[in-house]
């Protein structure tokens, strides 16, 4: 079922242009397995057996590739236990904030208010690198995800829909931001 809640969500970012091409990843936890999109492959278009399992150190359990981003995941999995779904994509609205270094406000929209949360934004690391991992660290637990700098939005949750849904009302709060010339 994992795999398949994976596929879903996938196909619906990639429809909502939330990514194109092979860019973002999703993973869930479920019994100390972490359930990863794997790398090189379109998120719009997955199979059950790309789906990759691995453990919460980083070993693949099967034989597909892990996205390279897989680190970011493992990290806030490994300092948040209430954390089961990690959602990563590039939303137009949401990367354009963060390719200006501004983060959201969330003091602006009930909803947001409500629901997500102020997001910050982690300053500029490469992406897939160890020190791009460690600086979402500081925010996993008093936030609900955050912008990476000059590169997009990682959101997480108790769930993949709650994870997923947060990545929707964040686009969404910065479409609203970026309306009011915020
Ligand atoms: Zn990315």
């Amino acid at each position: 079922m994992t795999a398949k809640d994976i596929i879903e969500i996938g196909k619906r970012m990639y429809d909502k242009n939330y990514i194109v091409a092979h860019d973002g990843n999703i993973s869930v936890l479920a019994d100390n397995i972490v359930y990863i999109t794997p790398t090189n492959i379109s998120k719009g278009f997955m199979t059950e057996d790309q789906i990759v399992e691995m453990t919460l150190d980083g070993q693949v359990l099967n034989s597909a590739i892990p996205s390279s981003e897989y680190k970011m995941h493992l990290a806030v999995y490994n300092n948040n236990k209430n954390v089961h779904a990690v959602v990563h994509s590039h939303p137009l609205y949401a990367t354009t904030f963060a390719c200006m270094g501004k983060p959201l406000k969330s003091d602006i929209l009930a909803e947001a208010m409500y629901q997500l949360g102020d997001i910050p934004i982690a300053k500029y690391e490469v992406p897939g690198s160890e020190e791009a991992a460690e600086s979402v660290i500081p925010y996993c637990n008093d936030y609900n995800g955050i912008l990476l700098e000059k590169h997009g939005l990682i959101t997480w949750g108790f769930n993949l829909l709650d994870a997923y849904y947060k990545t929707e009302i964040a686009e969404f709060l910065a479409k609203i931001t970026y309306n009011i010339g915020g």
